[in-house]
């Protein structure tokens, strides 16, 4: 028998924004037999981890004491708090020598500031193989956030990643501060927040022009990005007024004022803004991350799920008949999934829908069916089912097979007026909308939201009910229309933004008109 040799990935997480995770290092993630990672590691870096995989935590407590940062939170399967270096290293080592495939995954680059080099040499005196995936550091990345280039023709032709807390066991400071005074270009300090005041002062003893432009930047690259500007003579007492706490980064030099062109992610409309989304899961994608290019930070906490019916008798039935229609309305893109996935069991497809008139309640519906193949001949301006009954006035339905295939707890409008027109209507119910139960972890979280979204009256009721009087305090209710806005009065929610379209980018845009007013 042989033994498959382990091998040790030294992985770079990044700063903490998830889409700065490089693609070899969500490859590696997905592959590992075991995962060693430390706390400042992006929100969600290990949701591709296998199932299997054992993830193990054994993050250092910061240097600088920091509160633990809730924003960047971790799944853990295994916790160790505040394992040592050497422990850390041992535990490298005996994976890989067990033939596991490991990765240790760090915040930021492996070897700036990480410690990297050191596990390194360590599997390497062990003789286990070992390759490091470098990281965005946070030196260049949550300056880049904060629109300050690091360097800047004209103002910096050169920078310095410095570390503004000495190892404690090293006694007397090792940073030789006139060679720093004297660097020509940007100074970058990490870990320097708590002995900020100190190491400032040591820069302008040393000669550093104590007018100098300075920033710290709290939590670089995050949804909750701060970042205070002043100068090195005076930075420390700004960060002391804002409060400013670890991971946090100073920049010294002249290259902070160009900050006032280029700040980018902190002038994003819902920047600092937390934003509940109780979509179903599966629609919620689009909608967050619109929000999240808005600046904002969303909490997912879907208050529906989609359920499947179409193992259903009346379904088959529908199936079956599907070329004798005249005409087939879907009323949401769900429909349309699920309708498709009916067809293909059934060994069907596209085709099936050859001879019918296709009618979709609005253009997500349509899109699709596109998707699938299908232009839709009818969809209405506004979509509602009444929209849908006036654009269908032209289409000829008298003693026609016409299918409605929709959600189970759906209105009757369509059908009724269908029925009265003469047509013989076939309605199927695909799915049917089920409360989901809210993760824990996600229900902490929206405590503390600004706003949360309801795009349809289900979500509200499932939402307030799954909740049961949780529901965060000081949140304004933003409602997609006034069907959903009377279901949120009616669970005892007050409104506080109703959109005046009432589609996703009508809800997206009166959200952001009330974000502005404050
Ligand atoms: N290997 C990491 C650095 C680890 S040292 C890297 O390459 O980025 C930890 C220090 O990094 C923190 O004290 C802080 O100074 C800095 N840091 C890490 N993440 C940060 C972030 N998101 N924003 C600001 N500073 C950060």
């Amino acid at each position: 028998m042989t033994v498959r040799d382990g091998i040790v990935y030294l992985v770079g997480a990044g700063p903490g924004d998830p889409g700065l995770m490089t693609s070899r290092s969500l490859e590696l993630i997905a592959a590992a037999d075991t995962i060693f990672f430390d706390r400042l590691i992006p929100p969600g870096a290990l949701d591709g981890a296998r199932e299997d995989a054992d993830l193990v935590y054994v993050g250092k407590r910061p240097p600088d004491g920091a509160k633990p940062a809730a924003a960047l939170p971790v799944s853990t399967r295994q916790a160790i708090s505040s394992v040592p270096q050497e422990e850390i290293n041992d535990r490298l080592v005996e994976a890989g020598l067990a033939g596991r495939t490991v990765v240790r995954l760090k915040g930021g680059d492996p070897f700036v500031f990480g410690r990297g080099g050191e596990e390194g040499e360590a599997l390497r005196a062990a003789g286990v193989d070992f390759e490091v995936v470098p990281g965005v550091t946070a030196g260049v990345a949550a300056s880049a956030y904060a629109g300050i280039p690091v360097t800047h023709r004209g103002d910096a032709s050169a920078v310095a990643f410095v570390t503004g807390h000495e190892d404690p066991d090293k006694g007397e400071t090792a940073l030789d501060w006139e060679a720093l005074a004297g660097f020509p270009g940007t100074l970058v300090f990490y870990m320097g927040v708590r002995r900020l005041a100190n190491n400032a002062a040591a820069l302008i003893a040393a000669g550093r022009n104590p007018d100098e432009p300075a920033a710290a930047i709290e939590r670089g690259t995050t949804t909750g990005q701060r970042t205070v500007v002043a100068t090195l003579n005076t930075l420390a007492e700004e960060v002391e007024r804002e409060a400013i706490g670890a991971p946090a980064l100073i920049v010294v030099g002249e290259v902070v004022e160009r900050r006032e062109t280029l700040a980018w992610l902190e002038r994003r409309p819902l920047h600092g803004r937390r934003v509940v989304v109780t979509r179903a899961r599966a629609q919620a994608s689009g909608l967050a991350a619109t929000l999240r290019g808005l600046g904002a930070e969303v909490v997912e906490l879907p208050a529906i799920r989609i359920e499947s019916q179409i193992d259903s008798d009346e379904v088959s039935r529908a199936v079956d008949a599907i070329h004798s229609y005249a005409l087939i309305c879907l009323t949401s893109p769900n429909g349309v999934r699920l309708l498709f996935e009916a067809l293909a069991a059934a060994g069907l497809d596209a085709r099936a829908l050859a001879n019918a008139t296709v009618a979709a309640i609005g253009p997500g519906t349509a899109r699709e069916l596109a998707a699938r193949g299908i232009e839709a001949d009818v969809v209405p301006e506004r979509f509602v089912a009444e929209a849908l009954v006036e654009a269908l006035a032209d289409v000829e339905v008298s003693g026609r097979p016409v299918l409605v295939a929709r959600a189970a707890e759906a209105r009757d409008v369509l059908p009724e007026a269908l029925r009265e027109r003469g047509a013989e209507v076939d309605v199927i119910a695909l799915y049917r909308t089920v409360r989901e139960e809210p993760e824990p972890g996600a229900v902490e979280a929206a405590q503390s939201a600004d706003y949360v979204t309801f795009t349809s009256s289900s979500t509200v009721t499932n939402l307030t009910e799954a909740l049961n009087g949780r529901f965060p305090a000081a949140a304004r209710v933003v409602s997609i229309g006034p069907i959903t806005s009377d279901a949120a009065r009616a669970a005892g929610l007050e409104v506080h933004v109703e959109a005046e379209r009432h589609d996703i980018d009508g809800l997206l845009d009166a959200l952001v008109a009330d974000a502005a007013e404050d």
